[in-house]
């Protein structure tokens, strides 16, 4: 691959973007990551095939980015393309309790969608800052609740640009994640949501609403919880039990609200939140044996 060749193929392709460089961390909740060296963004689904097909032919990895709420970013960036998508997937078509939304919608949005159209299932989601394709991929979940509940269908692309559909019986659901066949790119998401009043779906949107902000840090950048729940007990609680609220490396802090979240006081780094993430689970580890694992993802490229 040359670079030049790369970014020029690209730059033919209609209804993509393609940048150089292009620095992540205004595309994390976390407000940290470095460049990638090629940042993509997929307007329509003949583009994105297209895309791919260059990207393939390249042997350039490939990292999809949805809302960036559930990935640390490494400060050194990504090496390779990282893809965004963006026009044709933020839309979403209404078909009576149905919804068939695109992967780049926004969870806020399409839960507000519900509601005003007296559709009931996603209120759990109120609050979730991800994209629909991101929280079908980590099984976003709150409150009782998930993805898994609402997901009929998806129809996605594999990293060669074919076109995938796919059923509830080849979407594997489990515990903050979905296994997808073939690494696929989920493009749109189907939904199935319960017909209800408004006023009803409102009601239960407010209450977790109200729920949120009196148990979790607002004001600092953060990704949500940070740890998965291990079996039969509670990450927050474990951390909060090892003495470990408060606890900051450089400029990331355990919440003293909600310790299985971490907050970016500003200026902190990636390499920040890993040496915090690495001390909580020493801590933890000594002290009940439990070895937590992270619900955030890291991507990127990180110091040996
Ligand atoms: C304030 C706050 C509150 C939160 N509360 C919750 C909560 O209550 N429950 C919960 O479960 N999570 C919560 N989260 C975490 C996060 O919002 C969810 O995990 C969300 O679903 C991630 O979506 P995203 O679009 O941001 O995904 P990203 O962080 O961009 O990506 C997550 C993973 O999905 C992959 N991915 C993204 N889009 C696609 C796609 N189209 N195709 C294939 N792979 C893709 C990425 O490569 C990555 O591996 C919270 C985060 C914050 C900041």
């Amino acid at each position: 691959m040359t670079t030049d060749r790369f970014a020029r193929d690209l730059s033919r392709i209609a209804g993509v973007a393609v940048k150089v460089g292009e620095p992540l961390a205004r595309y994390t909740s976390f407000k940290v990551g470095g460049p990638a060296d090629y940042f993509l963004e997929a307007h329509t689904s003949l583009g994105l095939t297209a895309c791919l097909k260059v990207v393939e032919r390249h042997g350039v990895p490939v990292l999809l980015l949805g809302n960036g709420s559930n990935l640390l970013v490494s400060d050194l960036g990504v090496r390779g393309a990282v893809l965004r998508l963006r026009g044709e997937f933020r839309r979403a078509r209404w078909h009576g309790a149905g919804a068939d939304v695109g992967a780049a919608y926004a969870v806020s949005r399409l839960v507000r969608e519900t509601v005003r159209r007296g559709l009931g299932g996603l209120e759990f989601a109120e609050g979730i800052p991800g994209s629909v394709g991101g929280s079908l991929v980590m099984n976003a979940g709150a409150y009782g609740s998930e993805m898994e509940r609402v997901v009929t269908r998806v129809d996605a692309v594999t990293p060669a640009g074919e076109a995938l559909a796919l059923g509830r019986e080849d979407l594997q659901f489990a515990y903050r994640e979905a296994r997808l066949p073939a690494e696929a790119i989920v493009t749109r998401v189907g939904m199935a949501l319960t017909p209800e009043t408004a006023a009803a779906v409102d009601a239960r949107m407010r209450a977790i609403m109200a729920h949120r902000r009196e148990s979790q840090p607002s004001g600092h950048p953060n990704f949500g919880s940070v740890f998965r729940n291990p079996p039969g007990d509670h990450a927050g609680r474990l951390i909060e039990a090892s003495g470990l609220k408060g606890l900051r490396v450089g400029g990331a802090e355990v919440s003293r609200r909600h310790a299985n979240f971490i907050l970016n006081l500003g200026g902190a780094r990636a390499q920040d939140v890993r040496g915090l993430i690495e001390r909580v689970c020493g801590e933890v580890e000594e002290r009940f044996s439990v070895t937590l694992q992270t619900e955030v993802r890291l991507a990127g490229e990180w110091p040996q």
